[in-house]
């Protein structure tokens, strides 16, 4: 079939799987260009593997490091006349390069806040390696079914406090609108913080470290953003920043309990990028296209995986850049102060008519199509291609 983008809303419900390949064969020449990561640790295990931050971190840590890596994601397999997922077809293609570089690499297509899936998952690690040096949690989510209580959570993202009236660019119609959101209430905030907080990210650690899964030295990352003042009220202050607080409270606690090992959790505070999750909060799309045409004009900006490379080099040194807080920081360039004033200026001024010329709306629309594998030079789109490629570990495990 011929497999063209189908936008709706912040989603495109069609992915390309060829141009998934290629995107992750872009990552993948950009981690071999900074050359081997020394001391990299060698048997990674990536939750939320299949797209944006964990898709980076999983290519760092096997291109990179030369790691073996066991991934989890969970994405739509493909169907007779409709596609997969493009975190499907990305893992896909992600296998089939790790196998041709001779790694190690083991995915699973489930729900990683479950039982079921843990369980799998450690004993894979105790069969295929052993022990693991080092666990990525890069999970983003809307919802969470708790695995002891079987409670359903829902996300969302709202203002706490009071409610919020800002720029919003809607990406489908090129337009600034305002828009209102109303605070969230107590019990949406809990539900939020049971999604995106750290209680699942002390459950994975918990349960690998009571199975004996742990090498010594073992590290464990989180993800988190920060971000400037304009975002604040719908991220930092909102909903999401209380589940992300959460994460650092978990952060602390497993300090405590890896220290036996010699062990060390972080949370690495990243920079904006156009990911799935990222689109679908309201305001950033349009902070990240003014933040992308002033970085692209400081000559530093950057993408998941030169965020990722940097990260994995820092981290397998030795040398996270660490905040007063202890968290790692590699939003340095976004957080730039002449960054952030150029941003804030052009913030007051931009409207509709000026979308084009104060914004990188061009590069955001690029950028969230190669998400699903459209628009990537080299891939011919007017070709007929079958949706139904298959991640080769999987079609091993059914
Ligand atoms: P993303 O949407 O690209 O990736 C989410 C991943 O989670 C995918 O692999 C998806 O399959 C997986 N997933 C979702 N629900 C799952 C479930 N129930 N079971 C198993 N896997 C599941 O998102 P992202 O933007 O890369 O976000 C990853 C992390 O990075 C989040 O913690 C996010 O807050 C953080 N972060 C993102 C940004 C940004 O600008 N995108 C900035 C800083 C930090």
């Amino acid at each position: 079939m011929l497999i063209q983008p189908k936008i709706r809303g912040f989603v495109c419900i069609t992915s390309h799987p060829q141009g998934c390949a290629a995107h992750v064969a872009e990552q993948i020449a950009h981690v071999k260009s900074k050359g081997p990561i020394a001391n990299a640790p060698k048997r990674v295990l990536v939750v939320g593997s299949s797209t944006g931050y964990g898709l980076a971190s999983r290519i760092a840590a096997a291109f990179g490091g030369n790691a073996a890596t066991i991934g989890v994601g969970f994405e739509r397999p493909p169907e007779a006349e409709k596609t997969a997922t493009a975190g499907w077809y990305n893992t896909a293609a992600f296998e089939t390069e790790a196998q041709k570089a001779g790694l190690y690499a083991k995915s699973f297509n489930g729900d990683a806040f479950s039982d079921a899936i843990k369980a799998e998952v450690f004993a894979a690690i105790k069969k295929d390696m052993g022990t693991i040096d080092a666990f990525v949690y890069s999970l983003a989510s809307p919802r969470r079914t708790h695995p002891k209580t079987q409670e359903q959570f829902r996300s969302v993202l709202k203002p706490i406090g009071q409610d919020f009236t800002a720029k919003n660019l809607d990406t489908d119609r090129k337009q600034l609108v305002d828009i209102t959101l109303t605070a969230a209430n107590d019990d949406e905030v809990r539900h939020t913080v049971a999604v995106m907080g750290g209680e699942d990210w002390q459950m994975w650690v918990d349960g690998l470290q009571k199975e004996g899964l742990l090498a010594k030295n073992f590290v464990t990352t989180a993800y988190s953003y920060i971000g400037p003042q304009v975002t604040w009220p719908i991220y930092k202050d909102g909903t999401i920043g209380k589940a992300k607080a959460d994460l650092e409270r978990v952060q602390k606690e497993l300090n405590k309990t890896l220290a036996a090992l010699n062990g060390r959790a972080y949370v690495s505070v990243n920079k904006a990028v156009v990911t799935q999750a990222s689109s679908a909060i309201p305001v950033v799309p349009l902070y990240i296209s003014l933040m992308m045409k002033v970085m692209k004009k400081t000559g530093t900006h950057e993408g998941t995986i030169e965020q990722i490379t940097r990260l994995w080099q820092q981290l397998s040194a030795g040398k996270p850049n660490l905040d007063a807080e202890g968290r790692v920081r590699i939003d340095e360039f976004e957080m730039a102060a002449n960054v952030q004033e150029e941003i804030a200026k052009l913030w007051t001024q931009v409207t509709t008519g000026n979308i084009d010329t104060l914004t990188d709306f061009v590069g955001y629309q690029n950028d969230f199509l190669k998400l699903f594998g459209f628009g990537i030079k080299g891939v011919d789109y007017t070709k007929e291609t079958s949706p139904n490629v298959q991640i080769p570990s999987i079609l091993q495990q059914v």
